[in-house]
């Protein structure tokens, strides 16, 4: 057995079924995209038998490499690898103060390592080792988003001529709040702030997008979109009723978390299917975002809620309240929990839809076996684990740094100069 990195305090509380064991945890950050990704990877005793999970927060990113390396390591270093649970539970409830972004990615990159681990010990995807699939491949939606409504609609073409069925719509406004599109460089000096975002023409701008989609893209192709949590809970009302003749697949985030005891008015007052949840950070907020009923899809950023096994209750829950899921997977996931997301995907019956992020050639070499998509669909690997692997020379070739993705939300402020929800 090697060294152990950190002095161990972990106890192995029962008699491990064999003699593998931990060696070693710790953070890895690397920038094949520009946007800090974080994984964990978790060594064993066992020479090559190691395993890798996602633990990206990338607007906090230091803190979450430091609290696996300074904290969690030495939770964990010494433990056989196979009891997750008690893995987990212990290093989540050492903290007293528990769950949040920074806290759960931590727990998230540790689980999702185990199971790697777990699949690789065993010789199978973990897809088949929480109970195989009840589908071939997982549907995906791609992000169109151009400054004007015709530039939005040309880059939804070419990405449905490319084989997806879901496109996610943006389009730009005056302001640096826009989301989702380049922003309009339209200066209102007659405001207080005059680079500001206004939700009154964002509530206009969007029907006009979507009219215009349907007119031009037809009826076939699934309409998706996003709000980022800027509205007020009657401002989400009107502007679902006002989407309704364009039937979305789902119209996502219409509020920000401190208002998620408001979403059951909303999803009571328009048809238009509800997805939420990716700024949930415990699964407890996102289980009772199910059982209080206001939503329709579940999409958190499973790590953000501790990582695969907490996201594979919230699916089973979800299967059993009628909520489906799609799990957020942006380019601020890392292809290891993408990997997790789409054993998600293609084993739980609950599986509604999956964000689709086109990785860079950067990230393919960072990361070998990063899943691909094809003619929208994605599929799981077939190698034990997670089947990804990590070039840890070519992740060093593409540090980490503090971004502009730390800081963005700053910008974001309404035309009298109050900061938004992001
Ligand atoms: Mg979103």
């Amino acid at each position: 057995m090697t060294a152990p990195s950190v002095p161990s305090v972990a106890v192995q509380p029962w008699a491990a079924r064999d003699d593998v064991r931990i060696t070693r945890v710790r953070a890895i950050a690397t920038a094949p995209e520009g946007t800090a990704l974080v994984v964990v990877k978790v060594e064993t005793n066992i020479d090559g038998l190691y395993g890798l999970g996602c633990a990206t927060f990338t607007q906090r990113w230091r803190s979450v490499v430091s609290y696996v390396d300074d904290h969690l390591a030495r939770l964990v270093v010494g433990r056989y690898p196979g009891d997750i649970e008690d893995i987990l539970r212990v290093c989540r409830l050492t903290a007293y103060w528990r769950d949040g972004g920074v806290a759960n990615n931590a727990l998230s990159g540790i689980d999702m390592a185990l199971w790697d681990i777990a699949g690789k010990r065993a010789g199978m995807p973990v897809h088949e080792l929480v109970g195989g699939r009840a589908r071939a491949a997982a549907d995906t939606y791609i992000h169109a988003g151009g400054a004007s409504i015709d530039a939005t609609l040309d880059e939804a073409e070419g990405y449905i001529a490319q084989g997806w069925r879901h496109v996610r719509l943006q389009v730009g406004q005056p302001g640096t709040g826009s989301y989702g599109a380049p922003a309009i460089d339209e200066p209102t000096d007659a405001w207080a702030y005059p680079d500001g975002w206004d939700v009154e023409d964002y509530l206009r701008r969007t029907p006009r997008l979507f009219a215009a989609a349907r007119d031009r893209l037809g009826g076939d192709v699934r309409l998706l979109h996003d709000s980022h949590s800027r509205l007020t809970p009657k401002q989400a009302v009107l502007l679902a009723r006002s989407l309704e003749p364009y039937r979305l697949f789902f119209l996502e985030d219409v509020l920000a978390p401190e208002f998620w005891h408001r979403l059951p008015e909303v999803r009571r007052d328009s048809p238009v299917p509800l997805a939420v949840g990716e700024l949930a950070t415990s699964a407890a907020t996102a289980g009772r975002l199910i059982a209080d009923g206001g939503v329709d899809l579940i999409r958190c950023h499973i790590s953000a809620i501790g990582g695969f096994t907490p996201a594979l209750k919230l699916a089973a829950l979800a299967e059993h309240f009628g909520v489906r899921t799609a799990w957020h997977a942006p380019g601020d996931t890392s292809p290891v929990g993408a990997a997790a997301n789409v054993a998600l995907d293609v084993t739980s019956p609950a599986f509604g839809i999956q964000e689709a992020h086109v990785y860079n050639d950067a990230t393919h070499e960072v990361f070998p076996g990063t899943l691909v998509i094809e003619n929208g669909w994605i599929r799981p690997n077939e190698a034990p684990g997670w089947g990804i692997d990590l070039d840890e020379k070519a992740a060093a070739r593409h540090p980490a740094e503090l971004s502009g993705h730390d800081i963005w939300a700053a910008a974001n402020r309404s035309p009298d100069g109050g900061v938004n929800f992001p």
